[in-house]
């Protein structure tokens, strides 16, 4: 027996879905530099443009001056510090919940809330389309995991009929690879009916949505009775990093006893946690942000539809273009960065097989003439790449006949 890498390597090249990692040299904006070119970039999670905003920066820099570089310790031995307490207590106003606890990342908020709650003998119910870091989260747990059909309470319901023990129902927010909202209300409804809990993931509705950018519960003015468990991120629209889980204080009391990812991790560095107060106040305060915001995203659906390009039925900053084989979906993003356009393709096992996407995202930073860039050049790489699978596909049945 050996680790036959190269192989397993090759294969992953052989079935185009081989990774690699664009090199960023500048800070996050629409204009970048990437791989040693200028490009105009429309695929980071920054939505409101916060991650290089002057104020924020000074925040962090200031932060540091006044508590060092490192957290130093878990926040159960001496890492918990004055700007991390501060924090908490008001991401828990933010979100109208009585309390708040900080994580690391996102991925450790959803690993510790899911493991802290379930073992044997309970069941956690997910949607088929949840972020990784949920389905790992309800895998690792030991409870009996089932994923329903996305976004269908009636598929929930089936499961929920059948469930035993201590019952999560767990849901991103904003769907991340598709850009829809989960239907929030009909899936509380259903988990309440059946004495389950619901734990949303609100990674990419925190910012956009909403009107003072309180995410998908803000949205749809749900309660801490409809979503118990509230997790949000900060590297997304916040710009900055880590994550939050928001509920009842004993909520909050059991993860701090029991989430082992809480528990045993250095703090984050306090200094983050300065920044992350003043993008919280840009992100509540700066109305304009997501005004601009919704108006860039009606701009680019129009002209994409126009386009004739396959859109998902989202209308937040997440905006796929479905395109469906790997091979064309890697193809229009190689061509986009022709025209030194910067779009990620996502593929399988990301998303569904058969669901290559170009995932388009916009940010308050972009401006109308940046969209309509990107409208053109989708225009011509649209055009050359399925003009060359056509050509392609000529050539093939030639060398069949
Ligand atoms: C990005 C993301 C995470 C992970 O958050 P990190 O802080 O980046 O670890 C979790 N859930 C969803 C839905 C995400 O999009």
């Amino acid at each position: 027996m050996s680790f036959d890498l190269a192989a397993r390597l090759a294969q992953r090249r052989a079935d185009d879905l081989y990774r690699q990692r664009p090199l960023l040299e500048s800070p996050q904006g629409p204009l970048v530099r990437v791989d040693g070119r200028p490009m105009l970039a429309f695929c980071s999670n920054d939505y409101l443009g916060l991650a290089n905003h002057p104020e924020v920066i000074a925040a962090l820099r200031d932060g540091a001056e006044r508590w060092g570089v490192g957290g130093g310790a878990s926040h159960l031995v001496n890492g918990h510090c004055g700007p991390h307490h501060e924090l908490e207590l008001a991401l828990a106003e933010f979100t109208g919940r009585p309390r708040a606890l900080l994580f690391s990342t996102g991925y450790m908020a959803n690993l510790g809330a899911v493991t802290a709650l379930l073992g044997k003998g309970d069941t956690v119910l997910e949607d088929r389309l949840n972020h990784a870091s949920l389905l790992d989260a309800g895998l690792l747990s030991g409870a009996r995991f089932s994923r329903y059909l996305h976004n269908d309470p009636a598929s929930l319901a089936g499961r929920l009929a059948k469930a035993e023990g201590n019952t999560l129902v767990v849901t991103d927010g904003v769907f991340s690879m598709d850009g829809d909202l989960a239907e929030l209300p009909a899936l509380a409804a259903q988990a309440k009916a059946h004495g389950a809990w619901l734990m949303v993931d609100d990674a990419h509705g925190f910012g956009p949505l909403g009107a003072h950018g309180g995410g998908i519960v803000e949205h749809f003015g749900l309660g801490l009775d409809d979503v118990p468990v509230l997790v949000g991120t900060l590297g997304k629209a916040f710009g900055t990093a880590g994550a939050f889980v928001a509920g009842s204080e004993e909520l909050i009391e059991t993860l701090i006893q029991f989430a082992r990812p809480y528990i045993y991790t250095t703090s984050q560095p306090p200094a983050l946690a300065c920044a992350t107060l003043k993008s919280l106040e840009l992100l509540r305060g700066e109305g304009w942000r997501r005004e601009h915001l919704r108006a860039l995203i009606e701009r680019f659906r129009h002209g994409a539809q126009a386009i004739g390009l396959r859109l998902m039925d989202s209308f937040t900053p997440i905006q796929p273009i479905l395109i469906g084989g790997s091979r064309q979906a890697m193809a229009l993003s190689e061509a986009l960065r022709g025209h030194g356009i910067l779009v990620g393709a996502i593929r399988p096992p990301t998303v569904p097989a058969g669901s290559a996407r170009l995932r388009v995202t916009l940010s308050a930073s972009h401006t109308e003439s940046q969209v309509d860039r990107l409208l053109d050049a989708l225009a011509q790489s649209w055009q050359q790449v399925s003009s060359s699978l056509l050509a392609e596909i000529d050539a093939e049945e030639g060398e069949d006949a």
